[in-house]
């Protein structure tokens, strides 16, 4: 059985089991390596309870990691960017932020974008390929051991549009949540589209308790479709429709993301149009501020600014927060970092 780059943690754990059972090795060796992998170990040699010459075969037989950190950023709010280099040379952002529900981590699950959003930095130079779901895994190990500190909660709000890249988002899913390895409970992890609408019911279906974020970002069609290329083949319309079907059938509230962008979005008319496009659905609107990203001229609309327009959604009786902005000295809008050292 071979990989690539024969990195033992991209064999399934049913192939693990049969390269082991090669080796002479009973199935339970499998839970055991599983269980250290998750730990965040970093080489086979630290798996203590191995007979050494297994942990001297698999080494001279396997790699071990799939990327390493090459720079990390620390912010004054305790924010973390991290930028990992993949075993083939191509960079990928991970963000670690302080919440005060817990400790989370922002992951990439494609090198580049394909959808390319006018005002995102990731869709700039397009999509270089799609990380593996144990690619994913390793983001969350290699970024919890640098940090020094647990990482609870989990959003796929990195470079990459995740239902562009369906079957590892579902590895990395089940991976991350395994009971035998991290452990992490589903309801701590958050979704993000842009809204390729295909897919929602399918992860619904897949995923009932993983939280859905949707990127709005515009409350018609044709502003949507101005900033988003991804809306001219997913409608609006079809959006908000999946988005009520799938709420109601998994009694689970979708969060929009709505970045707002001075003159463009943010304006009365939009206000109104925003409050009757979500009236009466299980919802919730997290509204930031535009990251500003220096190749497209945008510009973010003031904190106050997103303030008043979170307490007039309020009003209007659709829930909405403004989200707290971490580490804007580190470029945190993603994409950035990435961008800086290609
Ligand atoms: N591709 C997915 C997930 C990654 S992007 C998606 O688009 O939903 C994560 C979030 O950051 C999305 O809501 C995206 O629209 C938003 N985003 C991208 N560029 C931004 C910027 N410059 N300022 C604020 N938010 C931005
Ligand atoms: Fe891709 Fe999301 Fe950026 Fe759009 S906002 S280009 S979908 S990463």
């Amino acid at each position: 059985m071979k990989r690539s780059d024969n990195n033992f943690k991209a064999f399934s754990r049913q192939e693990r089991k049969e390269i082991l059972s090669e080796l002479g090795q009973p199935a339970f060796r499998e839970k055991q390596i599983f269980e250290w992998i998750c730990r965040g170990v970093l080489s086979f040699d630290e798996m203590t309870n191995l007979p050494k010459e297994l942990r001297t075969e698999l080494s001279s037989s396997f790699g071990f990691f799939s990327a390493s950190v090459k720079l990390v950023q620390v912010s004054e709010d305790g924010t973390r960017k991290y930028l990992l280099e993949m075993t083939d040379g191509n960079l990928v952002e991970a963000v670690f932020m302080k919440y005060e529900y817990g400790n989370t981590l922002c992951i990439s699950t494609q090198i580049g974008c394909n959808m390319g959003c006018v005002f995102c930095a990731s869709g700039i130079g397009g999509k270089i390929r799609d990380l593996e779901g144990w690619e994913m895994l390793d983001e969350y190990l290699i970024c919890r051991k640098e940090a020094g500190e647990d990482i609870n909660h989990i959003v796929l709000m990195g470079m990459g549009e995740p239902f562009d890249n369906y079957g590892s988002v579902s590895d990395f899913l089940r991976l991350v949540h395994d009971p035998e390895g991290v452990g992490l409970s589903y309801r701590n992890i958050t979704v993000s589209t842009s809204g390729i609408i295909k897919k929602i019911p399918v992860f619904a279906e897949d995923f009932p308790q993983v939280n859905l974020a949707v990127s709005l970002h515009a409350p018609t069609q044709e502003e949507r479709a101005a900033l988003m290329p991804v809306a001219k083949g997913n409608k609006l319309d079809d959006l908000i429709a999946s988005c009520r079907e799938v709420s109601e059938k998994t009694g689970r509230r979708i969060t929009f993301e709505y970045a707002l962008i001075a003159g463009k979005n943010d304006r009365e008319e939009d206000l109104k149009a925003l409050s009757k496009l979500l009236s009466g659905m299980l919802c919730h609107v997290n509204l930031i501020p535009l990251n500003p990203v220096s190749e497209n001229g945008l510009k973010g609309a003031s904190r106050e600014a997103a303030k008043a327009f979170a307490e007039k959604l309020e009003r209007a009786g659709i829930p909405a927060t403004v989200r707290r902005s971490l580490g804007q000295d580190i470029d945190a809008a993603c994409g950035q970092l990435r961008k800086k050292h290609t």
